[in-house]
């Protein structure tokens, strides 16, 4: 039987894996998970392994905490340990996280094949960890499992092709995850069920760049206090900008603050909102899977074709712009036009199907 070990760490990737998980059970590939620990309190870890029913992690290391470099390089030293008793066929890695990097970079030392879901976006902004991540990692994979038709065309552009590299656009993984899982959506029960019946905003916010500039993240939340006296806002609280807030000993005025909710809360909250207000990756998506319009809280996203679209609105970060796209969308919401960028949601039965071919 093909082995392959999988490495996750942080909330993104958990459901990403899920529906890789599924598939390459089915494929009947044999899969042992390195949980890293990047992301590890119950409701940013345990509660999406309980709700999706990933398998268990068989490996846990506990790690996080640490700047980018003493992450990485700890994950790096793990992994390798591992990735040496247990000689998979293939590593498979999602994303652009710290975890993805040091797993693909294990693995490639060791002339293991890396599978990277996810490969070939690019924000084309090198400050981000996360585009150091995903470029990095692309280059030191086997198999580039891209989401979009754009992603393969980064790929091109720098360069990279057969036979090296095996190039798929097999769709989004996301998108699986959104379909197989919005039956079981749950309304939060923090929250009154009278909420769900209004319109409503749905943000979330945690990314370095907008959360650790303490200018930024004030202004950030000087926003969401303004967009709060026209409509509620509902705000899932990453703990990163939980720590910012008690740090700083401000909160948005108005907004409702919960804590991070689960996979299938989400789907809830996605739902029944008006407009997604986020610095997310995965949000932007899921905005669109929802029909529902998304301002993005950033100068620029990997995912270009919501904006070419007309769904997607890059706000940056500043309040007065953000605030003006917010009634721009009210008073002119954008059309939900038929397009399919992401795939008929097989992605992940695509990539089981490929790596069982050709492992
Ligand atoms: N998510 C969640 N609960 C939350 C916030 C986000 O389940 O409280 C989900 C969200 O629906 C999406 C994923 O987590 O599927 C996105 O993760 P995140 O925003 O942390 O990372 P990014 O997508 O930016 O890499």
């Amino acid at each position: 039987m093909k082995t392959i070990v999988t490495v996750v760490g942080a909330r993104p990737q958990f459901i990403k894996a899920a529906t890789v998980s599924r598939a390459l059970l089915e494929a009947g590939i044999s899969e042992s998970i390195i949980h890293t620990g990047q992301h590890s309190d119950a409701n940013m870890s345990d509660v999406f392994f309980s709700e999706l029913e990933i398998p268990k992690p068989k490996h846990f290391l506990g790690i996080s905490g640490l700047t980018h470099g003493a992450m990485t390089g700890e994950m790096l030293r793990r992994i390798e340990e591992i990735l040496l008793q247990e000689k998979p066929d293939a590593l498979l890695v999602f994303g652009d996280t710290n975890s993805t990097l040091a797993g693909a970079l294990a693995a490639a030392k060791l002339h293991i094949p890396v599978a990277h879901v996810e490969a070939g976006l690019r924000s084309f902004n090198m400050k981000m960890p996360e585009e150091i991540n995903r470029t990095l990692t692309d280059r030191v994979s086997r198999w580039l499992f891209c989401p979009t038709a754009s992603a393969v065309k980064n790929l091109k552009i720098e360069g990279y092709s057969t036979p090296t590299f095996q190039i798929e656009n097999v769709g989004d993984v996301m998108f699986d995850a959104t379909l197989y899982y919005k039956k079981n959506a749950r309304w939060p029960s923090e929250l009154p069920e009278s909420l769900r019946k209004k319109p409503f905003v749905l943000c979330t916010l945690h990314r370095q760049e907008s959360v650790d500039d303490t200018k930024v993240f004030t202004e950030l939340l000087s926003a969401l206090s303004k967009i709060a006296q026209e409509s509620p806002v509902i705000w899932p609280v990453h703990p990163r900008s939980r720590k910012k807030m008690e740090s700083l000993g401000i909160t948005p005025s108005g907004v409702h603050l919960i804590a991070p909710v689960g996979y299938l809360e989400m789907l809830a909250l996605l739902e029944a909102c008006t407009v997604v207000l986020t610095d997310s990756g995965g949000l932007q998506k899921e905005a669109y899977f929802f029909g529902k319009p998304c301002l993005t809280l950033r100068e620029e996203t990997e995912w270009t074709e919501l904006v070419e679209l007309g769904v997607n609105v890059l706000c940056g970060l500043k309040s007065s712009a953000i605030e003006a796209a917010f009634y721009r969308n009210l008073s002119s919401p954008p059309d939900f036009r038929e397009a399919q960028p992401y795939g008929n949601g097989l992605a992940a039965n695509a990539v089981a199907r490929c790596l069982k071919d050709s492992i």
